[in-house]
């Protein structure tokens, strides 16, 4: 067969190959569908607002495949013609890293969400799966999924491939460490199949943005299930809830999730009890046998409990407070800011220090996996420059950061890089998010 060889007649013959194969309802050039998920939540960061506002970047058309089945005909397809292929789950994504930024397919894996098996310690889903049903459906056969973000409604695959970590990290660490047992990826290299990778394997398409694969199943693992509580407390100051917060690794059952948050922070969180905006809070998931030991280590830190709210409810609304959500919420409250993902000791031991590299700093809190802390440094918006110039300044005083402003692949460069010539030899995978090597 001939290919058409411009842009348009390549993508007209795709689509009509594409609908052949798999039905109208498959694809969709509706303008407006287009519009809409051609854009991710990239609109938390005023430096991604600039350089990706909705409308920039968009594809040519959304493409849906039902079965997993599909995804391995579309890029045998997307090969064939060269057209380029974003995935994207439920958008969430707040780096910009689902933009397509050459047009070609956008790839809306929602509709692949089955969760096929609940075993002993794991679950098999599919990549669309929300991690709000998962988890429902876990809990009910008696598990715990191991973690997810504060966006509970993203996708299994999103999170996988986009994300990084959350309720039930500080006990299990990040999505490349460990719970994600298996990987059924799709590679766009003109065969039209897919494989399954296990264990460390699968770290080449953890956070990889999908440029090494698409992720179509996973198996993830799970924890026998436990009753937590919601747990709020506050404080006069952020050193006293520190107090509480660093001592919290030296429980026998570690909790789920840790965040505090400095008294600016305080007033926009959506909390369903009332919080005094004057002090630090500090919001925890608990093992109930843990509960009486922490109100004893607050109450001689000088701190309140403000509530134990029991029901697993509750823990998620808490969890719906934690990790880059403050910082929506106080955006949301109409205090323009910018933010960046931070850790170490420093944001225990010296705050001020941490505060003073931008003007009116706040910090939100998070316990981290290697038991240290971690969080969001948010502050008053000026340039691109001023920000990116902080960062030395930053590690100057032992603060890692990790920019939310930039769409490359940072994380386990060297083996996404070593994988890529294999699964995407065209470099059709999500272009422009590879754009550096290790
Ligand atoms: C307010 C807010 C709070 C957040 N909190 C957290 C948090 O607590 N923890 C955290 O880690 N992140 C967090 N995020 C970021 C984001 O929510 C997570 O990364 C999320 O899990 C992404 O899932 P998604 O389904 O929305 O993925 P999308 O945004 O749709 O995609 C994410 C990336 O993965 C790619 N992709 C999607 N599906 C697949 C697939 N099946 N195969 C291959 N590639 C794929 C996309 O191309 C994109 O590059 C937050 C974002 C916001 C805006």
């Amino acid at each position: 067969m001939t290919i058409t060889t411009t842009v348009t007649g390549r993508l007209a013959e795709f689509t009509e190959r594409l609908t052949d194969e798999l039905g109208e309802e498959a694809t969709s050039t509706d303008p407006k569908l287009i519009r809409k998920l051609s854009s991710d939540w990239s609109r938390l960061s005023p430096i991604l607002m600039e350089k990706l506002p909705p409308g920039r970047f968009l594809a040519d058309l959304v493409v849906r495949p039902s079965t997993v089945d599909d995804v391995p005909t579309i890029l045998r397809l997307a090969y064939e013609y060269d057209v380029p292929v974003t995935p994207r789950g439920a958008g969430t994504g707040n780096y910009g890293q689902a933009t397509p930024f050459d047009g070609g397919v956008l790839l809306d894996l929602r509709k692949l969400d089955r969760i096929t098996e609940i075993g002993d310690g794991f679950v098999r889903v599919e990549a669309g799966a929300r991690l709000t049903a998962i988890d429902r459906q876990v809990r009910e056969a008696g598990h715990d999924i191991w973690m997810f973000p504060s966006t509970k409604s993203s996708s299994v695959g999103g999170f996988i491939a986009g994300g990084s970590a959350g309720t039930g990290t500080i006990k299990h660490g990040t999505v490349s460490d460990g719970w994600v047992r298996e990987l059924r990826v799709a590679p766009c290299d003109g065969s039209g199949t897919d494989f399954w990778v296990m264990g460390p394997d699968t770290v080449a398409f953890t956070h990889a943005y999908g440029v090494s694969g698409i992720v179509t199943e996973a198996v993830v693992r799970t924890d026998p299930a436990r009753e937590w509580v919601a747990f709020y407390a506050s404080f006069p100051s952020y050193a006293q809830a520190v107090d509480i917060h660093r001592r919290l690794p030296e429980l026998p059952i570690l909790p789920r999730l840790a965040s505090a948050d400095e008294p600016p922070l305080v007033a926009s969180l959506p909390a369903p009890v009332e919080l005094d905006s004057t002090r630090t809070s500090l919001r925890i998931i608990l093992e109930p046998s843990t509960v009486e030991t922490v109100s004893r280590w607050v109450a001689s830190a000088g701190g309140e409990v403000v509530a134990v709210l029991d029901g697993y409810e509750q823990t998620d609304r808490l969890s719906g407070m934690s990790y880059n959500h403050p910082i929506y919420f106080r955006q949301r409250a109409g205090h323009p800011c910018f933010h960046l993902e931070v850790n170490g000791r420093a944001l225990w031991d010296d705050p001020d220090a941490v505060k003073s590299v931008y003007p009116n700093s706040v910090i939100h809190l998070e316990l981290g996996p290697n038991r240290g802390p971690f969080g969001m440094l948010a502050a008053d918006y000026q340039s691109e420059e001023q920000v990116l110039d902080g960062f030395a300044r930053l590690n100057e005083i032992g603060i890692g950061v990790h920019s939310p402003h930039q769409w490359n692949v940072d994380r386990h460069v060297e083996q996404i890089v070593a994988t890529v010539p294999r699964t995407d030899p065209k470099g059709l995978l999500n272009p422009g998010k590879l754009s550096h090597s290790p």
